[in-house]
């Protein structure tokens, strides 16, 4: 590949805390090389508009510790067209955009993949609350997003214990339950109730009706928002059967994506910015910054989208074994 001069930065998908830290290492480490970077806004939307603007070492300023993203994101059905990707092509091509790098979601990084079929020179970085993306141990926006569950929780089972009540709480993850499952652990929860794991809903209110013979003051069930049934039904069934605690419900909803992110998602998002441009540099593209450990160890954009990570055992079996 001949030596790129430019590259382009988007963010896409559903926004995550830390992808402005991410963007920051993007453009400083680009500048370090003596790079330009253009700041594409509103994800592959901007892409095949045209909405693209210089960013200097200032532009990021200021934004290390600020959740959401300066770039904006968007969902975009033009890019999954033909058309669409080649319209964003001729774009990057006026521009002068000689490579991309994608911080966002699974989706977005399908359409990382798909430009880099193009022969696009991309690399990703993922960075989805959900933690669902495989072949890292961590996308950007996970620890920040399982504090502000954490902290809810404490408040809730506060009050949970003031009034003898049965909590459901209902975390984001529609198809996973990474943050339902770890949020359940750290916080204590009764019972965490996740798509990848059925469970009864009679067992649910076994599961209430133990904990308040037990002698309990409070049950905390942590559900994540693709469990069937919904939380609401659960909680009109452990409503009806009087079991002794008054139920009550809380959807975190979109507060578990904003907030400023953790001192661990701006160092993981620091070090994916950096190492992202680092790899367009030496000419690398199709691959995906990945945590392996303490270790980024890019993997094919291929792999990582062609695959589905799986729910670690280790921790259903330590959130099982500590609710007694
Ligand atoms: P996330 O990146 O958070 O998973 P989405 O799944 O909505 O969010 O994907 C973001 C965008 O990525 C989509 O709106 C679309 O423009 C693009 N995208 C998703 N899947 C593909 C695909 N298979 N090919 C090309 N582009 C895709």
């Amino acid at each position: 590949m001949e030596n790129i001069k430019t590259i382009g930065v988007l963010t896409s998908g559903g926004d995550a805390p830390g992808m402005n830290p991410c963007i920051r290492a993007v453009v400083r480490t680009a500048l370090d090389k003596k790079l330009n970077v253009l700041g594409i806004y509103g994800g592959y939307e901007g892409l095949l508009n045209g909405s693209f603007r210089p960013l200097g070492a200032r532009d990021v300023g200021g934004i290390l510790q600020r959740g959401g993203t300066i770039l904006q994101t968007a969902r975009s059905n033009n890019f999954q067209t033909i058309p669409g990707r080649m319209k964003a092509l001729r774009e990057m091509n006026s521009a002068g955009v000689d490579a991309l790098v994608v911080i966002g979601g699974d989706g977005s990084l399908r359409g990382a993949l798909s430009l880099m079929q193009e022969g696009f020179p991309v690399v990703g970085i993922p960075a989805s609350i959900d933690n669902d993306i495989y072949g890292t141990d961590m996308c950007i926006g996970v620890d920040t997003a399982l504090n502000t569950i954490v902290d809810a929780i404490d408040k809730l089972r506060d009050t949970a214990t003031s009034h003898n009540r049965a909590f459901l709480i209902e975390t984001m993850g529609r198809k996973n339950g990474y943050l339902a499952q770890h949020a359940g652990i750290v916080s204590g929860a009764e019972m965490v109730l996740i798509p990848e794991i059925p469970v009864e809903i009679e067992s649910v209110i076994k599961a209430v009706e133990n904990a308040y013979i037990r002698g309990k003051t409070h049950c905390i069930i942590v559900v994540a928002e693709g469990f069937e049934p919904n939380t609401t039904v659960i909680a009109e069934r452990i409503a009806a059967m009087k079991i002794g605690f008054d139920t009550r419900v809380t959807i975190l909803g979109h507060i578990q994506r904003g907030g400023k992110p953790t001192a661990f998602d701006r160092m993981l998002a620091t070090r994916y910015g950096a190492h992202a441009t680092r790899l367009l540099v030496e000419g690398k593209t199709g691959i995906m910054t990945a945590l392996q450990g303490r270790e980024i160890n890019p993997i094919s954009l291929e792999e990582a989208t062609s695959n589905k990570k799986a729910l670690s055992e280790e921790y259903f079996n330590l959130a099982t074994m500590l609710a007694r």
